[in-house]
């Protein structure tokens, strides 16, 4: 077991499990039990950690949270006309200029 990562809450560390395991990558959420048990930090302050049960596949996982975590400037949309795909900070096309038309 190796630590990968502590999630802001318990729904996000939900959703980082789901997307290692959609990539075949065993992990577990532990809530801070055992930080509260060593130390002064109130169960409520610990945040929830995922663990990797295989320590090998460390480097991949982090690639996938990274892009995970990425801000939602970053994603693209895709174009209606041309199906080239563009930054959410384009309004049009790059690729045609037809203006963007729906979210997603
Ligand atoms: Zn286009």
């Amino acid at each position: 077991m190796i630590r990968l990562y502590q999630a802001q809450d318990l729904p996000q560390a939900q959703l980082v499990i789901d997307m290692l395991a959609r990539h075949g990558i065993a992990a577990k959420i532990y809530n801070g039990n055992a930080a509260a048990a060593v130390g002064d930090i109130p169960f409520t302050h610990a945040y929830p950690e995922i663990w990797l049960v295989e320590e090998s596949d460390f480097k991949r996982s982090r690639q996938l949270i990274a892009e995970f975590e990425k801000p939602p400037s970053d994603e693209l949309w895709c174009c209606e006309h041309c199906n080239e795909a563009s930054p959410v900070t384009f309004e049009t096309c790059w690729n045609c200029r037809r203006e963007r038309l729906t979210d997603g």
